[in-house]
């Protein structure tokens, strides 16, 4: 994920703020683009410290922090939506069955719907 970084520049002339200008640069996450993103997001999740990370994957503590605080939880909570999601489809299959079922028993005993 990338995580735009905006500057503020203020120019002044004589003391007197005369003009701003905003410069947006994109910075890549070292840990999103990281061959290992996936282990050292388990890592992460399993408690191992910025440290520990940092020295074996090769990237700095500070960039661990980011992106777990800030790439993360947007993931972990993307996940949960969608296991939520899939577990919600096959509740409604369940029930599908279950009506199913009902509906042949009563036609069996002749009884209309
Ligand atoms: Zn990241």
């Amino acid at each position: 994920m990338n995580s735009p970084i905006i500057f503020l520049f203020s120019f002044s002339y004589n003391g007197t703020m005369c003009h701003n200008e905003v410069l947006i640069i994109t910075q890549r996450c070292t840990v999103c683009t990281h061959e290992f993103v996936k282990d050292i997001d388990n890592a992460l999740i399993e408690g191992v410290s910025f440290r520990n990370i940092s020295a074996q994957y090769g990237v700095s503590k500070s960039s661990v922090y980011r992106h777990k605080h800030s790439h993360l939880s947007q993931k972990i909570t993307k996940e949960k939506e969608i296991s939520d999601f899939n577990n919600l489809c096959g509740d409604v299959e369940s029930l599908k069955t279950i009506c199913n079922d009902i509906l042949d028993e009563l036609r069996k005993r002749n009884i209309e719907v």
